[in-house]
């Protein structure tokens, strides 16, 4: 196939679903996109080097700048920005032939878990539209699911791609932190955002990342340390050979498959894991104790950093609609209020306040202190735990996906949805998820499952290679 047949299906299954999935808050228009893939064929025609992702269609996660494309970070506040420049990620991407086509929803400025959070509208599982995809990065998520597009890029500052791969049933990558340039990326809470990469197979996310990562000179918490060939390093399975996984220490972790967790998916991701032990892993049982204290931690960390990066939205760099005549004086206040008080969603003003207030003289010791203290902990514990494992197991999240509306009022229960994954990211470790079943029940949706690596060992994934295809 050429590039152009493939760009022409694509456009086509995208648009094809979206009044269904709204997955996506920007499409290039057709032209654009078919002279790109013209181009990538007449360079293949003229024996001419081409990437290694030549063609790849692209989906990315809108609070991801693109230079010729919006990146509303699913916020009214944005709404007017067109960033003059491309994210790292995303100059790697093109840079190695992929097309990005199109920009993805999210909850706003990635707070949030549905993508009931977006300023513009709410995305739909393809599994079944009446549930969320999950969230930050449901869009992303939604649309690899239902391929709209062959890849994506997402964010993970707590969860934001691993829950929704979970909730879609596709594969999701949350590298390492720092193993992936920053710049571009419309900040959330610094020391834990991290760019991540879904895929429907394990391959495929493989070379998204290897073609990501790396060091750079705009992001200085991005690591010099070498980038392994991920992809070529998955190594297919040799089922042939009676125990292939030989070896393999496995430590599921014991907090993680017990109360508030659904039945369904303890069964799954048990089931999941008598396979790894058929296929030769020794699998024992680790207990982190902190784990349950990952939740506070993470929202006070979270909603502090985010009080303090969400200050430069002032309404002036990047105007709103209808606030462009109110500039000196005592205007130029309630430019910065009004703009803020429009452009802001209720989600994301509460993070600020709690941000605020947290960071704030009094209180500092309180919380934001002692939630660093709690973060070195778990830090600490996930490190002696994978100094005897060579991978962690636990579920992606405590359920499959729930109804659009089921937790919108109720944060509390959206919060306590991220306990399986903040913890990865207080502690900055790679974790992949994978689908390894179905809920059995009525719901018969997705369930995944997540492996957790020590620092910078993000080949633990030659271990799941070609598991799921
Ligand atoms: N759901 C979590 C939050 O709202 C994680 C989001 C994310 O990873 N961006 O903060």
């Amino acid at each position: 196939t050429s590039a152009v047949d493939l760009a022409k299906s694509f456009l086509h299954r995208l648009r094809r679903h979206e009044p269904q999935l709204s997955s996506f808050l920007y499409v290039s228009p057709d032209d654009i996109v078919l002279k790109q893939a013209e181009e990538l064929d007449n360079r293949i025609k003229n024996n001419e080097e081409v990437g290694p992702l030549a063609g790849v269609l692209v989906g990315v996660k809108d609070n991801i700048c693109t230079r010729d494309m919006p990146s509303t970070a699913g916020s009214r506040i944005l709404e007017n920005y067109r960033p003059p420049f491309d994210a790292t990620a995303v100059r790697k991407l093109r840079e190695m032939g992929a097309i990005v086509f199109g920009k993805t929803n999210l909850d706003e400025f990635g707070m949030g878990s549905t993508t009931e959070g977006s300023a513009y509208q709410v995305t739909a599982n393809p599994w079944d539209l009446s549930r969320v995809p999950g969230g930050s990065s449901g869009g992303s998520a939604a649309a690899v699911s239902a391929r709209q597009c062959m890849v994506a890029l997402g964010s993970d500052t707590g969860g934001s791609v691993r829950q929704p791969a979970s909730f879609c049933g596709v594969v999701g990558l949350k590298p390492t932190y720092g193993r992936v340039s920053r710049y571009g990326l419309v900040a959330y809470a610094s020391s834990l955002d991290v760019i991540g990469c879904f895929g429907s197979s394990v391959a495929d996310t493989g070379i998204l990342l290897n073609s990501i990562s790396g060091f750079d000179k705009f992001d200085a918490t991005s690591s010099k340390q070498e980038v392994p060939d991920y992809a070529s390093q998955f190594v297919p399975l040799d089922y042939l050979e009676p125990k292939p996984l030989k070896g393999l220490r496995v430590g599921v972790i014991h907090e993680t498959l017990g109360n508030g967790v659904d039945s369904e998916v303890v069964s799954s991701v048990r089931s999941a894991i008598s396979h790894l032990e058929e296929l030769g892993c020794t699998v024992s049982e680790v207990s982190l104790p902190s784990f349950s204290l990952g939740l506070p931690a993470y929202y006070i960390l979270a909603s502090s950093e985010s009080s303090s990066n969400l200050s430069r939205y002032d309404g002036v760099r990047v105007g709103m609609e209808g606030y462009g005549n109110q500039v000196f004086g005592e205007e130029l206040k309630s430019l910065y209020g009004d703009s803020r008080a429009e452009g802001l969603g209720s989600e994301v003003k509460m993070r600020i306040l709690m941000g605020t207030y947290a960071l704030s003289a009094g209180y500092y010791d309180a919380y934001y202190k002692r939630a660093q203290q709690v973060r070195t902990i778990i830090r600490n514990s996930f490190k002696d735990a994978l100094d005897k494992n060579d991978i962690l197991i636990s579920p992606a999240a405590p359920s499959v996906a729930y109804k659009i509306g089921e937790k919108k009022n109720d944060q509390l229960a959206m919060y306590a949805g991220d306990i399986m994954t903040v913890n990865v990211n207080l502690a900055g470790l790679p974790a992949l998820v994978l689908p390894c079943g179905f809920d059995g029940g009525s719901a018969g949706m997705p369930v995944g499952i997540q492996m957790i690596g020590a620092a910078f060992d993000e080949l633990m994934n030659k271990l799941v290679n070609e598991w799921f295809g």
